[in-house]
């Protein structure tokens, strides 16, 4: 629609945009699917609101959709009378004017014209009049829906429902769909029921448990019955009249706006193309109205039957989720969740969205995961038969008023944080995301053995899975290739890859950790010293606050003492690991400049015990470390000392060796076992799923 304005050169002004919507989540039953702009067009979809916003709401401007294109017209010479329309007649002689008459009505004024557009909706008694003009005019058939805008406040309405569009398809025998729409202080719900909705059906939707923990019980602030229309009308043309938008035809359940822009456009074209009498309407104007909207509508109609059928049949609805929550680029999944998107913002006729249906390979990963579902089922009936016990019920996924427990601020439990909040956001769930951190990140006093190299693309991933900037600010150096040297070789590794990054690793830590509280994740200063599951939750206790978790998140690294009350209480076994020891020394400015800005990788022979050592330069300093099981700091004196390593570090080495103090770090080597568990799961380096060098610790725990 936005585009199609465009192209006319028509802008809607940022102003009359209330929100920007991120994607849309759909909950079926208790599923939900998050479809997000991100993966479709980014950016597309606006809200506004047609009317200057909702009763008695007080806007300093005016922010109505409608009057805004009213006026572009206005502004473009088009006459606009502010009076009411009573009745049309038209002409016995079909070259003479048609006569229209409106204002009050004991004083009604004719208006003669060439060619009358009834561009009137299906909300008014014209319908009916021009129906009794008896040249065969039937109007749309249509059903009520009803619509409420309740005030919820900006903070809320973000807090609640972020900025996605919520579908909701409960299991109801009244309620085909209802939706959530964010706009500003307002939230506008629209509930499309089986058959007429009423105020009882929309009692009944407010009445659902997932509805009730999001709006607290207030009264809409304005509501209103609308009718929709569900079939096309018939003879909507004849000669000098013409009949546009919702009164004509419009496409099913969706994009009223656009059908009634599409029909205006064509209408236009033929009066000026063509002609304004009955068989120009009918082959210009009706003909492609046919293609474009009629036609399409029985896919549409069609499609909307498949959904009902779908939507009423838990394992079908399952097996249609699951496999559209699979993340990646597959195929099967990526069509369906097209599927949805294209259903909810109507982008592309129903015709192509019934031919991504009917695709062979798509049908095939449906059919074969709908029997893997049957299969788990009929293996456990218990849960899957709707017989859940007590316990296994808030193993569901995460709802209203989950509290969510991270173990640990580093990279790993930062950003599980940053991304629960973006979800609960925009899944609208209210949920407690608090993160335990031992250490004070902003005295950026600690030191972190970690080398602080930032590798590619974790700016990509911070900004595109997070939404938050790189923090470009902290960065040290760039880092452009490797040096790796074996006994005798030394192989340079640089160009056509992006650079790495070195900052502070206390700064990094702090950046991530910062962005969290900022987007409301909460933070307990304090060490966790021991955890108690049982299959109501996860008592958490610390050395401040202790807290009832629905869920820990354990982001504590290669923290001993943690993986140790883990192992004792879940099958949890901490990943094997290798030991470092690093040092640091500061050459000074010039000696710096001559390093360069490459790391240094050493595979060293004669040191067994080492797998592997390095020198990566920072900003005014030189990090030295060498890895392997068993390391220590003679062993990396020694290392130092050795002639490959000595030749690559500045010539004024033995200054510095005196003065050298030593830090201990460990890096996992495998996967830990036990990794998740009834009510845990474990991320970053306590799951050891990746066995980092060179930056890729940091991005595997992000
Ligand atoms: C010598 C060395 C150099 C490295 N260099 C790099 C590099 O240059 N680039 C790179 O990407 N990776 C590097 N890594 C790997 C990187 O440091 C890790 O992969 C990364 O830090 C993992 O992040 P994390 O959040 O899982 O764990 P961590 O960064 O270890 O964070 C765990 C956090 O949990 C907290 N914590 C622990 N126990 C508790 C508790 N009981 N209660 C509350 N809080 C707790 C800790 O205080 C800590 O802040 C290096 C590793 C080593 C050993």
């Amino acid at each position: 629609m936005d585009q199609k304005l465009k192209e006319e050169g028509i802008f809607l002004p940022e102003k009359r945009i209330i929100n920007r919507v991120e994607g849309y989540c759909l909950h079926v039953d208790s599923e939900s699917l998050l479809l997000s702009s991100e993966e479709n067009e980014k950016n597309t979809i606006a809200t506004v609101f047609r009317g200057n916003g909702p009763r008695y709401s007080v806007f300093p401007e005016i922010i109505s959709f409608d009057d805004f294109l009213l006026s572009w017209a206005q502004d473009r010479g088009a006459e606009v009378v502010s009076q009411p329309v009573w009745e049309i007649k038209l002409p016995e002689d079909k070259s003479k004017p048609i006569s229209l008459y409106y204002g009050k009505k004991e004083n009604l004024q004719k208006f003669d014209a060439d060619l009358i557009v009834g561009a009137f909706g299906v909300n008014t008694h014209l319908m009916k009049e021009i129906q009794n003009l008896g040249y065969g005019y039937k109007p749309p058939q249509t059903i009520n829906t009803y619509q409420a805008e309740i005030k919820l406040g900006k903070e809320e309405v973000f807090k609640h429902f972020g900025n996605t569009i919520h579908v909701y398809m409960p299991k109801s025998k009244a309620i085909r769909y209802a939706t959530i729409i964010p706009k500003g202080d307002y939230i506008t719900i629209t509930l499309i029921g089986k058959k007429n909705a009423t105020k009882d059906i929309f009692q009944e939707f407010l009445n659902l448990e997932e509805i009730r923990n999001r709006i607290p019980p207030l009264k809409p602030h304005c509501f209103c019955s609308p009718r929709i229309v569900v079939s096309p009308s018939k003879n909507s043309f004849t000669h000098r009249l013409v009949m546009i938008g919702d009164a004509s035809f419009s496409r099913h359940y969706k994009n009223g706006i656009e059908s009634a822009f599409i029909t205006a456009q064509l209408a236009a074209e033929t009066a000026f193309c063509t002609g304004i009498d009955a068989s120009s309407f009918s082959s210009s104007y009706y003909k492609q109205a046919k293609k474009l909207i009629i036609h399409d509508n029985y896919y549409g109609r069609f499609l909307f039957l498949i959904n009902d059928i779908i939507s009423s049949i838990p394992l079908l609805t399952q097996s249609h989720l699951s496999l559209a929550k699979k993340k990646g680029n597959k195929d099967s999944p990526k069509k369906i969740r097209s599927i949805l998107w294209n259903m909810f913002t109507g982008n592309i006729p129903y015709r192509d969205i019934f031919k991504i249906l009917l695709d062979f390979k798509l049908q095939i990963s449906l059919l074969l995961n709908t029997f893997k579902l049957l299969f788990k089922k009929l293996k456990n009936p218990i849960t899957y038969f709707g017989k859940r016990s007590s316990a296994s019920t808030t193993l569901a996924p995460l709802k209203n008023n989950n509290v969510i427990v991270i173990i640990g601020g580093g990279p790993a439990g930062s950003s599980c944080a940053i991304k629960l909040k973006k979800l609960a956001l925009q899944k609208g769930i209210n949920t407690r995301i608090i993160v335990y951190e031992g250490k004070r990140f902003e005295k950026k006093s600690y030191y972190n053995q970690c080398l602080g190299v930032l590798s590619p693309p974790l700016d990509k991933i911070m900004e595109g899975e997070l939404g938050i900037p790189f923090p470009w600010e902290i960065i040290q150096k760039k880092i452009n290739g490797y040096f790796v040297h074996s006994d005798n070789n030394v192989i340079k590794l640089s160009g056509e890859h992006d650079p790495s990054y070195a900052c502070r690793r206390v700064e990094f830590d702090n950046y991530l950790f910062q962005k969290a509280k900022e987007m409301g994740v909460e933070i307990i200063p304090a060490r966790v010293i021991d955890l108690d599951f049982s299959s109501a939750g996860v008592m958490v206790y610390s050395e401040s606050n202790n807290i009832k978790a629905d869920v820990v998140v354990g982001a504590f690294g290669l923290d001993d003492g943690m993986a140790k009350i883990f192992e004792r209480i879940t099958p949890y076994r901490q990943p094997k690991f290798l030991s470092s020891v690093v040092t640091k020394m500061h050459p000074g400015e010039k000696a710096m400049a001559e390093f360069g800005d490459y790391l240094y990788a050493f595979l060293p022979s004669s040191l067994p015990h080492v797998e592997f050592g390095a020198i990566t330069p920072k900003g005014n300093h030189l990090s030295l470390n060498i890895a392997g099981k068993k390391v220590d700091a003679d062993m990396l004196d020694k290392f130092i000392n050795l002639p490959s390593v000595r030749k690559a570090l500045p010539d004024n080495l033995d200054n510095f060796l005196p003065q050298l103090y030593y830090f201990k770090g460990k890096f996992p080597t495998l996967p830990a076992k036990g990794v998740i568990g009834e009510r845990y799961v474990m991320v970053g380096d306590a799951a050891g799923l990746n066995r980092p060098f060179k930056g890729k610790g940091i991005n595997s725990a992000v």
